[in-house]
């Protein structure tokens, strides 16, 4: 089985939600706007230097979970 990257969730200004993908090989960072990204996208993600930093559905919805979460902790304080 293939390991999942390694991510993190930012919102925007406009509190849409975006995916940080850590690139394993050069560290580089891919920022994906989470709502867009769909599941075909998110299964075929290259880093610019050309490591599969792909996601598949089970990681996509753990990003989404997340994503609700921080929007919600975000709207308590
Ligand atoms: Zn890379």
């Amino acid at each position: 089985m293939k390991q999942q990257p390694r991510f993190d969730i930012d919102l925007d200004k406009h509190y849409n939600p975006t995916v940080v993908i850590a690139c394993d090989q050069c560290g580089h960072e891919t920022r994906q706007h989470l709502d867009t990204l769909a599941p075909d996208q998110a299964a075929a993600l290259r880093c610019d230097c050309g490591a599969d930093i792909s996601m598949d559905s089970t990681t996509l919805d753990k990003a989404h979970r997340l994503a609700s979460e921080i929007k919600q902790s975000y709207r308590i304080h």
